[in-house]
């Protein structure tokens, strides 16, 4: 089953609306670059609708970093699908490690959170990824799978197979440490193993699995060329369009 490659830029806390416009200008330049690949980016709420704006004519899609599950109501700070859509957002970013670690985001929030995104029809991107304490404990393959049974519980195959999956081992998250192409692998391939005991192998064969943790433009194409490695979430290299689209153009 042949899988799309999708790379993902996540923007995080960075770039006011006046500094992202050179950085979605520069991405608007160079889109032309971009071949049978998915591609979008994910900005902070502010610039959520000038980069729909700014990247209308491109193949370029737009994300959002978060989405609340309820459709309106008392969530001060909140953001739900709706408000997403409306602004013709195309997928968003959900249980990043970030999320988890400072504002306590749970299995069972990111799977609300996913399912709503299922529903407004925004695509998920829903991350796992062990911490360094959890890889040298050997419990890598424990977290990982329970973060991913839980983030998708109660799917079924179709929706499954619209979810991508961010693998990001938390050590390698803007550490410049990255889980060497075989490290990454072996956990894709237990991932997709653990798809498979959840929605069958024809769905997981469907579902992508991002890499993500320094993935820069000189160790984009060996992690990419891993059989179970269909893409990357880039943080720190997606803040440069000449950096992001080297990575998309490596895939
Ligand atoms: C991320 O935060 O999703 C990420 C992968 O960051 P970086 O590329 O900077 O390690």
């Amino acid at each position: 089953m042949a899988r799309k490659i999708f790379i993902a830029g996540n923007w995080k806390m960075n770039k006011t609306v006046a500094e992202a416009a050179e950085l979605l200008a520069g991405l608007k330049a160079s889109a032309g670059r971009i071949g049978n690949v998915d591609v979008a980016v994910c900005p902070p709420y502010t610039t959520l609708a000038g980069a729909v704006a700014a990247l209308k004519d491109t193949p370029i899609m737009v994300g959002a970093q978060n989405v609340h599950w309820a459709a309106s109501g008392a969530y001060t700070g909140e953001v739900s699908a709706a408000m997403l859509k409306e602004l013709a957002v195309d997928c968003v970013i959900i249980g990043h490690s970030e999320r988890r670690q400072y504002f306590g985001e749970t299995d069972a929030t990111v799977n609300q959170r996913t399912k709503a995104a299922l529903a407004a029809g925004l695509l998920p991107i829903v991350c796992v990824g062990e911490t360094l304490a959890e890889r040298e404990a050997g419990k890598t393959e424990q977290v990982v799978k329970t973060q991913t049974e839980a983030g998708l519980a109660g799917l079924d195959p179709a929706q499954a197979a619209i979810v991508t999956i961010a693998y990001e081992p938390v050590w390698a998250i803007g550490t410049g440490k990255t889980a060497t192409p075989q490290m990454a692998q072996d956990v894709h391939a237990f991932l997709r193993g653990v798809l498979a005991g959840m929605f069958g192998a024809e769905t997981a064969g469907k579902i992508r699995i991002q890499y993500g943790g320094s993935m820069k433009p000189d160790n984009a194409a060996e992690l990419l060329a891993q059989p179970d490695i269909d893409g990357g979430l880039i943080g720190g290299a997606s803040l440069k369009a000449e950096d992001f689209l080297a990575i998309v153009t490596s895939a």
